[in-house]
């Protein structure tokens, strides 16, 4: 009989698609790793479950213990998932500006969520950052995975993505690029094709404008999942080549695209690495492979980057066609 003892094993082993219509007059291949096929929907369930099984063995998180994490989306439904199938309880805390959507999808796979005011201090108590921390001294057998902090969250890409990437191409893999957020996947993923290739392997990172990676003090942006306005630990700075600074504007109309004209119903922050991905291809030729990693799928994004009103509400819309040319978005 063929089946997975859990949704555990299936973690990993995403495709890669080769992208055909966004790339018009580029000579490179651009080669997507879509990362919507993990089964909770994105890039984080790799780290998920590194991260747990990294706690169990050196003791850290005890048998019937509790997960507590500071993650509205992606994070948390890796964490839930994993953590159900081996028998630990998640409470996630959130900020109250994430949609009810989301914080039903992680009380859907069994979780508790804590919503925290946004309009508050990091240091006030009722922070997101604070109510977690209490929760972790006041829950029994409590455990932070910190996936900012957590070596296992580049750890995870170094044993996983990188080594996936590199058997995918047969090694002919010249350019990684991937968007940063807690800077665990360019960072374990770069630093493995970087050691499998001697240094070869280019590495760019793709960052909303406004975020400390490409020079900003973290001024706010509306591509959800990367850019950050303090320094992680989980982000190794020798590691990437070149940071492509890319606005919410471009990044929501590519994300539109790669639905449109390449099955691909991503989130935004594919988009974004994806005309950080284009903007490096442009200078290449054709025997570069690029690589760009879409980190989640488009289904979250419904009532944002795919509703016309609201793309319109915030200016990410061009006049009349409610599509980004390719001149636009490059
Ligand atoms: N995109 C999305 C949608 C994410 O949730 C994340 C994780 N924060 C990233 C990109 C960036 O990944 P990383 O944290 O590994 O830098």
């Amino acid at each position: 009989m063929q089946f997975h003892d859990s949704m555990i094993s299936l973690v990993g082993n995403t495709p890669l698609v080769r992208l055909n219509n966004v790339t018009e007059g580029i000579q490179a291949t651009v080669l997507a790793k879509v990362e919507y096929f993990n089964p909770g929907g994105s890039v984080k369930d790799r780290i998920a479950v590194r991260m747990i099984e990294a706690a169990e063995q050196s003791g850290e998180l005890k048998p019937g213990g509790t997960i507590v994490e500071p993650t509205s989306g992606n994070t948390g439904v890796g964490l839930a998932i994993v953590a159900q199938q081996k028998g630990y309880h998640c409470i996630f805390v959130c900020p109250d500006k994430v949609s009810l959507d989301k914080i039903n999808v992680l009380r859907a796979y069994g979780a508790e969520v804590v919503v925290c005011p946004t309009a508050v201090d990091p240091d006030h108590p009722e922070s997101y950052y604070n109510v977690s921390d209490r929760l972790v001294r006041e829950t029994p057998n409590a455990w932070k995975p910190d996936q900012y902090s957590n070596p296992n969250n580049p750890l995870s890409h170094y044993h996983s993505t990188g080594p996936e990437l590199w058997e995918q191409t047969e090694g002919r893999i010249t350019h990684f690029v991937a968007g940063v957020g807690t800077g665990g996947t360019i960072s374990g993923t770069g630093r493995y094709l970087k050691d499998a290739s001697d240094g070869r392997v280019q590495v760019i990172g793709a960052d909303p404008e406004g975020s400390v990676y490409s020079g900003g003090s973290g001024r706010p942006y509306l591509v959800e999942g990367v850019g950050e306005d303090f320094w992680p630990t989980a982000y190794d700075r020798e590691v990437a080549d070149g940071i492509v600074a890319v606005s919410d504007k471009d990044s929501f109309q590519m994300t539109r695209r790669l639905a449109k004209e390449e099955g691909l119903l991503v989130g935004g922050s594919c988009g974004m690495a994806v005309v950080a991905a284009l903007r490096v291809a442009e200078k290449l030729g054709p025997d570069d492979v690029v690589v760009v990693l879409l980190p989640d799928s488009g289904r979250g994004y419904m009532s944002k980057i795919f509703s016309d009103e609201w793309m319109a509400s915030h200016g990410f819309l061009d006049e009349g066609t409610g599509q980004a040319s390719v001149a636009d978005v490059l």
